[in-house]
């Protein structure tokens, strides 16, 4: 790095001119979408990569920090006019890097792929209570300023001092060889010990007899890590198809190579047993492992397992409190982690040696994140594994279609599987149950059908447990007037409002909610427009949770969904659940997943229609994966297992191969329309999201941004076609009126392209909120 003085414009007037060690190039989490490069005095150095810094920003000067991103920069050092307008490095913040060179490159691959500012990035991959230090205090020191080698020498310090408190701080302190900051004494140990107050310690501080110096220490909230042990692991043998998936793995592992191994075993078949024997393998090497799971499957359970598994081990999750949170970073960053578990975020854990990322629920689409940046978690782990030539694992009873492909066409990917339930259970029965039948004989529409209320019975009977699954909150989904057929919308946002009844008062009149905007209001009396009465339809789990109770008065169910629960709850419930204290889980998606429950022998779903009417192309996989994750459930042991699917389209393949297990059937057959389409996998797609609350500005913004796409398309000739700009399938939410502009390509590169072109233009007036989704999991 060359160093050079700065002129007079920055030295303050008389004094020496300040010296320089070159400029730095620092993010922002702000939004703006490049760097900006700044002056370091000297006697900041030196100054790395991944460290914070607090600058000098905007016209006004405004101190705010960021991330030095870069080191020098020969053009514009050189070039000395530049350089004399830089500003100036106020202070380094950190002691050391927050991210070190492997997620700085990860950073900056996020940042280029998904569009998006690397500040915003770096802000995402590092925890805000990190960089605040929550949880840590500052604890003070005290050493002797000198380093007397005999007891004469001490004593003739001691002699000079008339007070006898004093005497005994420095006798302490010598006895205790108290010479710098590595030996020091916690002030209050050595108050306490020196039976004497604050006084006399601060007098030898002014006399320069002692040094005080300050500590930032973490305050130690460990994390309880027992739970239920309904999984017993010891001296579990491999089954020869897990034997073989392992060996495999290993061979992956011990490669130094970077590599992804797609396992596809059915629920049940023993894949957590070889995620941890996997890691095991690591760690012999001296290498360390990350393991991802869906946030809601981090239950007390899954954690519990690990944690009986592996000593060295950092959780990271949302339940955790900031300062919690603070000292599992810590604990990973400073080497005291070998395995880490944890959420989408859990990726960026700052491990040294990192041997293997694994996965688990690979398909989920929970792993990709909804707000800035919108990264794929699988993904990111992806990339993350080949910078550090690590190997990936990505396990699923389900694969998604993109990893499958990628199995068969990229060469760094290799598919296995695990086809049979371990110790050869059977997969459950499956039970088809044609719902508009029982509306055609005129029964009318009880959530439970005749014959799923017959096994409740049986299976209630038996001591045995049950989960019931409808993947829809509250009461009903329409309030509707028979009369006038007007339905009750929501103000801020173009959709129908749900009918919730009120958790407390069983007997109060209830309220209309929206699953958007969270607005809540009381539902009139009758219709607003014609003041005939109003009636609810559709279906709810409290409705289910009400048909329960009427039909078996006796039976202990539990609804578990975001109404009904904070997370905390929702863990205490699976705890009681496990302990048979509850016969009847009933509730959303959140089910589906992960959950082992050898008494669980029925599964109810008991709509498998809900993500069929959704207007997205991943309808079919999504319930497909649904059936499947659930009926998982159950016939986890030596008892028998039965799943009911009620459906009002039982001949929709997805449900159909659902109910013979197909997944290979299911995915040929789904393909042949992806392909067709050239939608994923076989091509890639991106939506730019546009929003206001004006409908003319945004419908003029859709269309100067619409113009820019399409001549950056021709100009390049990107083999990239546009759709839009188009309503946005819920066209308003929040008052805030929604379009979309939806771009499709047979390769990711050029839509790289596209948006690394578009990115560096003037931003497009008027302005709107813009985002860029790419891969996008939800097009709603
Ligand atoms: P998955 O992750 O595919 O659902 P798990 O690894 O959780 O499967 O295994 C399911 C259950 O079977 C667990 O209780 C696990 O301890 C047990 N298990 C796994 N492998 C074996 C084996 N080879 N022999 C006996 N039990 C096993
Ligand atoms: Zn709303």
């Amino acid at each position: 790095m060359s160093e050079y003085l700065a002129d007079s414009l920055f030295s303050s007037g008389k004094s020496q001119p300040r010296q320089y060690g070159g400029s730095i190039q620092v993010a922002f989490d702000s939004g703006a979408d490049s760097c900006f490069s700044y002056l370091v005095p000297k006697e900041l150095l030196p100054i790395e990569k991944g460290q914070r810094v607090e600058v000098p920003f905007g016209r006004n000067n405004k101190l705010v920090q960021g991330f030095c991103v870069g080191i020098g920069d020969e053009e514009r050092e050189t070039s000395s006019e530049r350089r004399f307008r830089l500003k100036i490095v106020h202070r380094v913040i950190d002691k050391e890097p927050l991210v070190d060179k492997q997620l700085l490159k990860l950073a900056q691959w996020i940042s280029d792929y998904y569009v998006c500012p690397l500040g915003q990035v770096l802000a995402a991959m590092v925890p805000a209570a990190v960089k605040k230090g929550i949880g840590t205090k500052t604890e003070k020191y005290v050493y002797l300023r000198l380093k007397p080698a005999k007891a004469s020498e001490i004593s003739e310090i001691t002699d000079s001092l008339r007070s006898r408190k004093q005497k005994k701080i420095v006798e302490l302190l010598w006895q205790n060889k108290a010479y710098n900051t590595d030996s020091a004494i916690e002030i209050k140990t050595l108050l306490a010990n020196a039976e004497t107050t604050i006084g006399p310690l601060k007098k030898l501080a002014e006399k320069q007899i002692i040094e005080i110096s300050c500590q930032t220490v973490l305050n130690v909230t460990a994390i309880s890590g027992k739970g239920s042990a309904a999984v017993q692991d010891k001296n579990i043998i491999l089954n020869d198809d897990q034997n073989s998936v392992l060996t495999g793995i290993n061979k992956e592992t011990n490669s130094e190579r970077f590599g992804v191994t797609l396992l596809h075993g059915v629920t049940d078949s023993g894949k957590t047993e070889i995620y941890i024997r996997a890691i095991q393998t690591a760690l012999k090497q001296g290498k360390t492992a990350i393991i991802l799971l869906p946030e809601i499957s981090l239950t007390t359970q899954t954690i519990s397992r690990f944690n009986r598994r592996f000593k060295k081990i950092a959780i990271m999750h949302s339940r955790l409190s900031a300062a919690q949170r603070n000292a599992q970073w810590q604990k990973i960053k400073s080497g005291d982690a070998d395995v880490v578990i944890g959420a989408r975020s859990a990726v960026f854990a700052p491990l040294p040696r990192l041997g293997l990322i694994i996965i688990d629920e690979e398909h989920e689409s929970s792993y990709k994140q909804d707000t800035a940046p919108r990264y794929n978690g699988r993904d990111a782990a992806i990339k993350r594994a080949q910078l550090e030539r690590a190997h990936c694992i990505l396990g699923s009873a389900t694969p998604c279609l993109e990893s499958l492909y990628n199995c068969k066409t990229k060469k760094h990917f290799r598919l296995v599987s695990l086809p049979k339930r371990v110790k050869n259970l059977p997969m459950p029965e499956m039970k088809l149950v044609d719902m508009s039948s029982a509306v055609s004989q005129g029964k009318g529409i009880n959530l439970i059908s005749s014959q799923l209320r017959e096994h409740l019975r049986k299976t209630l009977k038996k001591k045995e447990q049950i989960i019931l699954l409808l993947n829809r909150r509250g009461y009903s989904n329409f309030v509707f007037c028979s009369s006038c057929k007007h339905t009750l919308q929501c103000r801020n946002c173009d959709v129908t409002l749900t009918f919730h009844r009120s958790e407390r008062h069983r007997a109060a009149p209830g309220y209309a909610m929206c699953h958007y905007c969270l607005a809540q209001s009381l539902v009139p009396k009758s219709c607003p427009l014609c003041g005939k009465s109003l009636i609810m339809i559709g279906l709810g789990s409290q409705k289910l949770e009400e048909e329960l109770a009427r039909e078996f008065p006796l039976a202990r169910a539990v609804r578990v969904d975001s109404d009904s629960m904070r997370k905390q709850d929702y863990y205490n419930i699976l705890n009681d659940f496990g302990s048979g204290k509850i016969d009847i889980l009933l509730g959303t998606q959140i089910l589906a997943k992960g959950l082992h429950f050898p008494n669980v022998t029925l599964v109810g779903i008991i709509s498998a229609d809900t993500a069929l009417q959704l207007p997205d192309f991943r309808a079919n996989e999504r319930t497909f994966c649904m059936i499947s994750q659930v009926a998982g459930r159950t016939g986890r042991s030596e008892k028998k297992g039965t799943v009911y699917v009620q459906t009002f389209l039982p001949k929709q393949p997805a449900i159909q191969f659902a109910m013979r297990h197909d997944y290979n059937g299911f995915v040929s057959e789904e393909l042949k329309h992806r392909r067709a389409a050239q939608l994923p996998p076989f091509g890639r797609i991106a939506i730019v999201k546009m929003r206001d609350t004006k409908f003319d500005k945004l419908s003029c913004a859709c269309e100067v941004m619409s113009e820019r796409i399409n001549q950056i398309v021709t100009t390049n000739g990107l083999a990239i076609k546009v759709r839009g700009p188009m309503p946005a399938a819920i066209s308003r939410i929040q008052r805030h009126y929604r379009m979309q502009i939806i771009v499709q390509s047979p390769n990711a590169n050029e839509i790289q392209k596209l948006f690394s072109i578009s990115r560096a233009l003037k931003p497009i007036k008027p302005a709107v909120t813009i985002a860029v989704d790419i891969d996008p999991v939800n097009l709603l």
